[in-house]
């Protein structure tokens, strides 16, 4: 069955070139326009299934690897969006990492350590749920986190986040350079909606655990937080590992429009089943005679 085309959705909100992005034209609400509920369940379906059935030729392959990364304000939706995006895709095929405060082990490494050890295997899809795009997000918000580092004093510097932007570009070259695909998720949630959010979290029982006090605590830095993912954004954004800024407002949109991201980028590889040579034929061949024959014995 040929697969469904794109929809041309993801695209509107890719940024490979970062110094002419503005955070203010990206809209939260958005929704692409598409008024019916069937019609978006049906272009994500669509998107599942043309990323499940490349995800098949990727593991088989066993060459390209692809990692994604979700970055967002808290309650903006990346758990579920992981949940929903990846439901069609075979689980021995995907691993997600989640990346909390660093503890004490991670601390005495340099900032790239935690995230180098859980990079994809070939083959494989690799989620990072939050990742070290944290070091220009919490820490630059939080400079004083920086003093937990144990970094040599004279490093801290003003320069600090310049040479951060320049080694997690050099980082990411270095990936793609390897064949891993690199794909980064902003889930841009307003500052309105994620109050609605948080009040549910409060109000319904079964959400209760979500709920930290924290959260609310960084709600308060929100314009802090919103500069720094749009500098992140700027500084980082290229065409080897572009930003996705995707409207969170609407989860339904915000699967939609990452689900046909990661989809678009693997219809670009050249994902085939491997090839099977003279040899194999011979093999299969030998061994279908092998099966047939027992049936003849019985
Ligand atoms: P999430 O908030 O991602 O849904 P969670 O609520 O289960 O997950 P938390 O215990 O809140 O997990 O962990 C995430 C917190 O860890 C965030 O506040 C994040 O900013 C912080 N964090 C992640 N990486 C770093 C880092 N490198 N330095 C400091 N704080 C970090
Ligand atoms: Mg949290």
């Amino acid at each position: 069955m040929p697969a469904s085309p794109s929809s041309g959705l993801a695209e509107r909100y890719r940024v490979t070139n970062g110094k002419k992005f503005k955070l203010h034209d990206i809209k939260p609400g958005a929704n692409g326009g598409i008024k019916l509920k069937r019609d978006a369940r049906a272009l994500l379906a669509a998107g599942i299934a043309r990323l499940s059935a490349a995800q098949k030729k990727l593991y088989a392959q066993d060459q390209w690897s692809l990692l994604l990364i979700f970055q967002a304000m808290d309650a903006a939706g990346k758990d579920g969006t992981i949940q929903h995006v990846m439901s069609g895709v075979n689980p021995q095929g995907v691993q997600v990492y989640s990346f909390k405060a660093p503890s004490a082990e991670e601390l005495d490494h340099d900032f790239l350590w935690r995230t180098s050890r859980c990079l994809p295997e070939r083959g494989r899809i690799g989620i990072f749920n939050r990742s070290y795009y944290e070091e220009t997000l919490v820490v630059r918000v939080h400079p004083e986190y920086l003093g937990a580092q144990h970094l040599p004093p004279g490093l801290i510097t003003k320069r600090i986040w310049k040479e951060r932007f320049e080694d997690i570009n050099a980082f990411e070259r270095y990936l793609v350079r390897n064949g891993i695909v690199v794909l980064k998720f902003f889930l841009h949630v307003s500052k309105a909606e994620q109050r609605r959010r948080f009040l549910s979290r409060l109000d319904e029982p079964e959400k209760n655990w979500k709920f930290s006090a924290a959260d609310v605590r960084e709600r308060g830095l929100w314009s802090d937080y919103m500069a720094a993912y749009e500098d992140t954004i700027r500084q980082t954004a290229t065409r080897y590992a572009p930003w996705f800024v995707v409207p969170a407002d609407n989860k339904w949109f915000t699967r939609l429009v990452v689900a046909e991201a990661i989809a678009d980028a693997l219809a670009g590889l050249d994902l085939r089943f491997p090839e099977v040579d003279a040899a194999k034929r011979k093999e299969l061949a030998s061994a279908r005679a092998t099966l047939e024959a027992e049936e003849r014995a019985r």
